[in-house]
């Protein structure tokens, strides 16, 4: 069933911010959310619904996901049912189809997958069962990863040996690049800069692409969209942290520093985009004992989708989830076809959660 979009407030100081977006009367402008979280914000607060004609929100690929490629479900089936080993995982990843099987049809096969809260939780598993061989299922960008890291040094630390990581974590600068073009403003995850720094997006400014860093709540989401529309009709490319609460140019290096110690970049496959240089990350050599793929000598996977899905094109702001034909129909949270319908970060979960909001 759809959900209302709630009303923005308009008795306080979001109220400048929504008069700025109301009033714009620049030339059109394609702004891309590239963060799965602010696309439900945006459908949650109604945003949509107060943007001019010619302004459109384009969704992008920042869901963990939707972008998790189908071979990486097909091994963590694998594992499950050939290696018998225990897959830890956050819920959203259990729908996800992958060639066959999803986590969550492979459990009706005997697979044993448990749902944890944080990959430490994942960790802790292992440790309280000796006799199981433990892989978590590690996704995520710059923001979640240090946590796999946190686990790693947990298990290191209390030398938990039946404990590993399938790596599928992702980097977002060379994902920027590839989507140039998509849209003309990116509004960046405050999250990711909040751990990665700004260096990467004033590098892309000077390229040429646009972009406003934003958090979460509706007064910065707002705030954030007010900002690029006044900026955009200046014509020439910007950058504005306008998170500048959470986000400090040099990012967390702290969390840049656990993320080096354990993983190391590589090229790697996101769904719907292909592959990207170097926008993966991959357990070091020294780290091998902790990397499901080498430990379990994975075999190369099938990695196939259905031909009905569109997902390639919605993660890279194409199309729109209503566009595809079985959005709502073949497809549904319930009965998902692609990874944008299971996810809580999902574009195609958004619209269909919001009533198919077309703008
Ligand atoms: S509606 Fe379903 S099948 Fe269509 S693109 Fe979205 S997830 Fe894929």
């Amino acid at each position: 069933m759809s959900k209302p979009a709630e009303r923005i407030n308009m008795g306080d100081a979001k109220k400048q911010a929504i008069s700025m977006i109301r009033s714009y009367d620049g030339p059109p402008v394609r702004i891309m959310e590239v963060c799965g979280t602010h696309t439900h914000e945006l459908f949650r607060l109604g945003v949509r619904g107060i943007l001019p004609e010619q302004v459109t929100l384009i969704s992008g690929p920042g869901c963990p996901v939707c972008v998790t490629p189908p071979d990486f479900i097909d091994a963590a089936v694998w594992l499950a049912l050939e290696k018998q080993v225990t897959i830890t995982t956050f819920g959203d990843l259990v729908r996800v189809p992958g060639s066959r099987d999803s986590l969550a049809s492979a459990r009706g096969k005997g697979a044993k997958v448990e749902v944890v809260y944080s990959p430490q939780d994942a960790c802790t598993y292992a440790k309280e069962h000796p006799e199981e061989d433990v892989v978590f299922l590690s996704v995520g960008f710059e923001t979640t990863t240090p946590s796999s890291c946190l686990a790693l040094e947990q298990a290191e630390r209390e030398k938990i040996s039946n404990f590993s990581l399938l790596t599928a974590n992702k980097t977002m600068p060379e994902a920027y690049k590839m989507l140039q073009g998509s849209a003309d403003i990116f509004l960046y995850p405050g999250h990711v800069n909040a751990i990665a720094g700004n260096a990467v997006c004033q590098q892309l400014c000077r390229q040429g692409i646009s972009g406003v860093v934003t958090g979460f709540t509706a007064a910065e989401i707002v705030t954030a969209i007010a900002i690029a529309l006044s900026k955009f009709k200046e014509g020439k490319p910007f950058f504005v942290n306008a998170y500048p609460r959470v986000v400090k140019d040099e990012g967390s290096p702290a969390a840049q520093a656990l993320t080096d110690k354990y993983l190391e970049p590589c090229d790697t496959i996101w769904r719907g985009l292909g592959e990207i240089p170097g926008s993966g990350l991959r357990l070091k050599e020294e780290y091998a004992s902790f990397d499901a793929y080498r430990r379990y000598a994975i075999p190369k996977m099938e990695g196939k989708t259905s031909p009905l899905c569109r997902c390639g094109e919605v993660l890279q702001g194409k199309c729109r989830p209503v566009d595809c034909k079985v959005f709502g129909k073949g497809c549904t949270p319930e009965h998902p076809i692609g990874a944008c319908m299971v996810s809580g970060e999902g574009a195609c979960s958004a619209y269909y959660q919001y009533g198919g909001v077309i703008k």
